[in-house]
């Protein structure tokens, strides 16, 4: 499958992750839009909110937003998951921005 974020997960860009664990990695977006702009991203290829199934998961990626921000110490952030491409969706493979900083 021809997934850029499955090959991120998969280490073919030497992409470094700022996180991780056994659910999902975690990297900085490449086109910040605020001073700090992470996406959190399953390991497991999922194409949006509309096809997951997993409650686990989405509990696992939300605990995740919080175990990564705590650990950078970002205490106040957004987080946006685009689902669909009339909502903005460019890559379909789920994942959740966190933004902070300079987005107001
Ligand atoms: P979305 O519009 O919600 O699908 O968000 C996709 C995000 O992925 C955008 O903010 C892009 O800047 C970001 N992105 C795309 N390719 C890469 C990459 N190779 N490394 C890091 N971020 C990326
Ligand atoms: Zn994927």
């Amino acid at each position: 499958m021809d997934c850029i974020f499955c090959k991120i997960v998969n280490g073919e860009f030497n992409t470094e992750f700022v996180y991780e664990n056994e659910y999902a990695v975690v990297f900085k977006d490449i086109n910040p839009k605020a001073d700090i702009h992470l996406l959190v991203v399953p390991r497991l290829h999922v194409e949006s909110l509309n096809e997951i199934e997993d409650e686990l998961l989405l509990g696992k990626l939300m605990m995740t937003v919080k175990a990564v921000t705590k650990k950078l110490g970002i205490k106040s952030f957004r987080t946006v998951i685009n689902t669909g491409k009339e909502a903005g969706q460019e890559v379909f493979h789920l994942h959740i921005h966190i933004l902070s900083g300079g987005i107001n």
